[in-house]
This record gives structure tokens, C-alpha cells and sequence, in this order.
């Protein structure tokens, strides 16, 4: 069924391309792929939304909670059947009302792109400020202190800004993969408030922007960006003691390991054991977290990355490579650890601490970022 209502206009409106809609006074624009390369996806309309085909300057009205199929189609992009010119723009139906896109409200343009093979990519262009606002309440609860909030936007800013790139057809992604995005929808004040008086603020060392990795809970100590993925390292990225995060639940963890299931794992990676003697650390990195574990077994020894394992078991569960001990129990091991995440750069939980404390957020990317300088962007 076509879902389009009708052919509204045909006059030609103002079809600027977004990417060149923002004010002076705006700062950097970024570019969030919500969706890339999709064979077909359904888009669903959570209020009235025009589509203008930008090259024609045709508009056509979207229903309110409705679904349509849309794809790519060489230059064109399909909407419910309909053919427009790629790129195909959302635009609010009316006044200060956003595009709403299923459950998320978005604030800045949206395209809907034909992309190479008859695919589609979907792709919000909005102000980096803007920008903070989806990514904040996603990334840090909005719940938590001012200034770790602060902390955690210019942490996020600067990460994204490391991003922006126009060779590429977006800057960054809506996942896990880069900062998790889902629209402004959840924005409060306290959220505003720790974009806003932190607007513009970047953290650099040696006049370069720092990848700002951040975590959910080091458990005493980060890491260093090299140990957990061999990249060349900075000062801010050495790895730090972190005493703060010690009172949080995410500091310490336990987790069961069957003995059949590890034995599958390391015959996964080769081996041809049949039964395991023994798992122990058998190689930490500077920041003391385990590197790789050694299986002790009826055919000789398996030595294995730690991160291989951690995948293997689930990230959520086997929450760090910081492990603090291996025991063996009926029927398998039980592994203790520390922390929550990767490890490297600011440590969430530690952040909320020290801001308990009384600390400003200036301080706290001070300690998770040492000899980084806090600046405005270019
Ligand atoms: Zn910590």
C-alpha cells in the first residue's frame, strides 16, 4: 500500500543541503550515520514529516506512526515505491516540531542517501553541540553529578571532533562502535547545563587532539592505550592509579567458566586438548591487566589472549581484563576481577566519585588525562 498521502508541491523550496544550514555562531557540524548501507529498511514516522526530493524540490507528506519501505535504487532513493532523486531531505511538518523517527526524536536535518549497490544510508547533520545532547544521557546516566557530566562532554566532544572528516560519506556512527546516539530525546537540564558551560572545550596534548577513550569502571587502575590495543601511546593515555572508583558495585566481579566450554574455546583456537589441568595469568601488561592466560592441559600447554577469551565468554559478563584471581571449582573456574570496560582513559565511575567529592570536572580529566591541556577547538 502507498503510504505517501500525495504530491504536495511542486514549487521549488529553499532545498539548501544541511550540511550547509548551520549558523556561523554554531561551531563544527558533524555527520551521525543512523543507518549505512542498508539493503531495505522500514522507516517509521513517529509525527508528520515532508520528504523533499532536493533536486526536483518536490515535497511529500510522510504519515504520522507510519511505516514505510524505503531503499536504494542506483541514484534514487524509494520511498514506498515512489521514486526520488537521491538525496531525499526529512523536514518537520510543521514549526518548531523535529523529525521523530520511531522512538527517537532527532534535532538536526536528515538525509536519506542512495549509497553503492542499491543500498541506503540515513544521515543526521546537526551541530557537534547538538550533537552532545543524544550522546551524554546515552553515554554517562543523566543522573550523575554536574561536573562528571561536564567531564564526560568534553571527553565525548573531543572524541567526536577526532572524527569529523569530510573524504568520508559520515563522521561517525549511532553504536556502540563509536559513542552510542539514539536522537535528543532523553535531554534534561542537568544535561544542557554540562553541554553548555563546557561549549567549545577540547582536550589536546601537544597542540593535537586527544582520542579521548573513556570506560565504564577501571577497578584501581586504567590502562594504557598500548596494552589494550597495542596503538602508540600518549602521556593522557599511559594509564593511571585510580583510587576513586573503589566504592562502586562495578569494581570488583565474579564469573563461572564450565570447564567443557573453556575446553572449547582453546580447541576453537587449535588445541587439541580433551581435558584442562589449569588456567592461570600468564602475562600482564604495565597497568596489571592480564595479557594472556595459559591452559595447562593433557596435551601440553595453550597460552591465549585474554581479550580472545573475554569475547569468547561475552564482554558483559567477563566485564575486564583486570583479573585478580582463578580459582578452580566444581566443574570449572571461577575468575575474579576488577572494573568494567576496556580500562583506558577516564573511568566513568571514578569520575562520578571524584565529582562527589567536590572535585571540578577541569580536575577530573586532569587525573584520567594527565598533561593533556583543556582548550577550545581550533
Ligand atoms: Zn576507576
Amino acid at each position: 500500500m502507498i503510504r505517501i498521502l500525495a504530491l504536495l508541491l511542486s514549487l521549488s523550496l529553499p532545498a539548501r543541503l544541511a550540511a550547509a544550514d548551520g549558523g556561523a555562531d554554531e561551531g563544527p557540524r558533524i555527520r551521525v550515520a543512523i543507518a549505512r548501507g542498508a539493503p531495505a529498511l522500514k522507516l517509521k514516522t513517529s509525527s508528520r514529516i515532508y520528504a523533499l526530493d532536493v533536486k526536483s524540490g518536490k515535497k511529500y507528506l510522510l504519515l504520522e506512526n507510519a511505516s514505510y519501505d524505503i531503499k536504494g535504487s542506483g541514484d534514487s532513493v524509494l520511498v514506498a515505491g515512489q521514486q526520488l532523486s537521491s538525496p531525499v531531505k526529512l523536514l518537520a511538518s510543521e514549526g518548531q516540531e523535529r523529525i521523530r523517527l520511531g522512538k527517537n526524536l532527532y534535532k538536526g536535518d536528515i538525509l536519506l542517501r542512495a549509497a553503492p549497490g542499491d543500498r541506503l544510508d540515513i544521515i543526521e547533520y546537526l551541530s557537534l553541540e547538538d550533537y552532545l545532547y543524544g550522546v551524554l544521557p546515552v553515554e554517562m546516566s543523566p543522573d550523575w553529578p554536574l561536573e562528571s557530566l561536564k567531564a564526560q562532554a568534553v571527553a565525548s566532544r573531543t572524541y567526536a571532533l577526532k572524527y569529523i572528516n569530510p573524504a568520508r560519506d559520515y563522521d561517525v556512527t549511532d553504536g556502540v562502535e563509536m559513542q552510542v546516539y539514539n536522537g535528543t530525546s532523553k535531554v534534561n537540564a542537568r544535561i544542557i547545563e554540562a553541554v553548555t558551560t563546557t561549549r567549545g572545550e577540547v582536550l589536546k596534548y601537544k597542540g593535537k587532539l586527544v582520542t579521548t577513550f573513556f570506560h565504564a569502571c577501571c577497578g584501581g587502575h586504567t590502562a594504557s592505550a598500548k596494552s589494550a590495543w597495542g596503538e602508540d601511546v600518549i602521556k593522557p593515555l599511559y594509564g593511571v592509579p585510580d583510587p576513586f572508583c573503589s566504592p562502586s558495585r562495578h569494581s570488583r566481579w565474579s564469573f563461572y567458566a564450565s570447564s567443557p566450554d573453556l575446553l572449547k574455546f582453546i580447541q576453537r583456537l587449535g588445541s587439541t586438548a580433551l581435558k584442562i589441568k589449569s588456567v592461570r595469568v600468564y602475562r600482564k601488561d604495565r597497568s596489571g591487566r592480564a595479557a594472556t592466560f595459559r591452559f595447562t592441559t593433557d596435551k601440553g600447554v595453550k597460552d591465549v589472549p585474554v581479550t580472545e577469551l573475554r569475547k569468547y565468554l561475552g564482554n558483559y559478563e567477563f566485564r575486564s581484563t583486570y583479573i585478580t584471581g582463578i580459582s578452580s571449582v566444581k566443574g570449572g573456574y571461577q575468575f575474579g576481577g576488577r572494573g568494567w570496560g576496556h580500562g583506558v582513559g577516564m573511568c566513568q565511575e571514578g569520575a562520578k566519585y571524584m565529582a562527589l567529592k567536590g572535585r571540578p570536572y577541569k580536575k577530573i580529566l586532569h587525573h584520567y588525562y594527565p598533561g593533556a591541556s583543556i582548550t577550545d577547538y581550533d
